[in-house]
């Protein structure tokens, strides 16, 4: 059976056709500026581009050409809808109410109605992807697959911020977690790469990205993670803060007279790797005016960003009383052995020992840490929509 991966953000959609049969993905593509006159689907088959560009005034439309792209009699990969067995859609934020993916009905629609105010950017997207693949392909089964689900396993103790408690009962607020199905798959991935049980193991999984988030996975579970209420509390991002002062946020609309968007718009928008180097968000751009211009804020930059990451490692160790291993995933994680030196400099004390030539490697599972080094430090390629698929199959079978 396949299943059609859909993830859709407010003027863009990433898709994945997932053959599970080998778990291979057939098919996979994006589609950007939906609802411009200049939108653009780009989908690769082994490796082959395709390229469509014409107006998409909207989801429905995006989506009507994605299914297009997939039977096109020259590019496509499949001879026509039917053989798609269900849709898997990737849903942000599932509150307190979906610790686990749920095929969609109008009930659950509902609910992730409900769920919007806790994610105003993104679940309404998300919710128009659903609703656009619901009209163009009536009779194929969809389920929700939640960022946040994985972390409903966090005890309250991490949950619950020092605030009057009614913020929570009243008002959700809590800490949820995102990332979820990537460190799921990386923390099953280790597991699997150990040969140990996970029910038997500590691990802290590393989601270095533009956005970025650890976990601290024991037995199999999440019990800790640094993302919270919204995907801005943290490691310091590419262009989020992270976790601050919080009186800071006072001090800049009482004394700088900046206004809840604007205040709203630096944490996310100019802060992190981007705000200290004033270079960029992107890791190579600020890596590059480090070493090879010599800038001094592009590398306090990638200093800070490292010395964050050891922080949360230090801190989830001591959460779960050890660590068998810890885990590099995401755009950073994954690609740069400057970002893991950084990281893993000095948690020796940990058993976990860097091997300086094992860890030249970029874009595979690789174990990185020496041979005799107690704690694995290890490098995996995240796979959030394979975990997506999964789920789906699971519940539609
Ligand atoms: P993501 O959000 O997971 O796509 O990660 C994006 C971040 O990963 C950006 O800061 C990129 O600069 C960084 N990145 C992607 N590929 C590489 C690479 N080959 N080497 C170093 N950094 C990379």
């Amino acid at each position: 059976m396949k299943i059609l991966v859909i993830n859709c953000g407010s003027s863009s959609l990433k898709y994945q056709l997932i053959d599970m049969e080998n778990e291979q993905c057939v098919a996979l593509g994006l589609v950007e500026r939906i609802a411009t006159k200049k939108s653009i689907l780009t989908q690769k088959v082994d490796g082959k581009k395709y390229i469509i560009e014409e107006p998409m005034e909207n989801h429905t439309d995006a989506i009507r050409v994605v299914l297009g792209a997939l039977v096109d009699h020259e590019h496509g990969v499949i001879k026509d809808l039917s053989e798609i067995g269900a849709v898997g859609h990737r849903v942000v934020h599932g509150g307190e109410k979906y610790a686990n993916s749920v095929i969609l009905n109008d009930e659950v629609m509902k609910g992730l109605e409900e769920c919007t105010k806790l994610a105003p950017l993104h679940n309404p997207a998300n919710i128009i992807g659903i609703n656009a693949c619901k009209a163009l392909m009536p009779n194929t089964k969809m389920v929700a697959v939640f960022d946040t689900a994985f972390h409903q396993t966090i005890p309250e103790v991490a949950y619950i911020y020092p605030l009057p408690y009614r913020l929570y009962t009243d008002h959700s607020v809590r800490k949820y977690g995102f990332h979820g199905t990537s460190h799921k798959y990386v923390s099953d991935k280790a597991a699997e790469m150990m040969g140990k049980d996970i029910k038997k193991l500590k691990l802290i999984t590393c989601h270095l990205g533009n956005g970025a988030s650890i976990s601290a996975i024991q037995n199999g579970k999440s019990v800790e993670t640094s993302m919270g209420f919204t995907p801005l509390e943290g490691m310091a991002m590419g262009t989020r803060c992270g976790s601050i002062d919080p009186a800071i946020v006072i001090y800049m609309m009482k004394e700088l007279k900046l206004t809840v968007d604007e205040v709203d718009n630096l944490m996310n928008k100019e802060s992190g790797l981007l705000g200290i180097s004033g270079v960029s968000s992107d890791f190579r751009d600020v890596n590059s005016a480090a070493t090879n211009d010599g800038n001094q804020r592009a590398q306090l930059a990638i200093d800070i960003f490292c010395y964050k990451a050891k922080k949360f490692i230090g801190a989830y160790a001591a959460v779960m009383g050890g660590v068998d291993a810890i885990i590099f995933t995401a755009g950073l994680g994954e690609n740069s052995s400057r970002i893991r030196e950084g990281v893993c400099a000095g948690l020796e004390f940990l058993g976990a020992v860097l091997d300086k030539s094992k860890n030249n490697v970029s874009g595979i599972e690789a174990e990185v840490n020496t041979d005799d080094s107690k704690t694995k430090i290890l490098v995996i390629p995240t796979n959030e929509e394979l975990v997506i698929a999964r789920d789906t199959m699971a519940l539609i079978k």
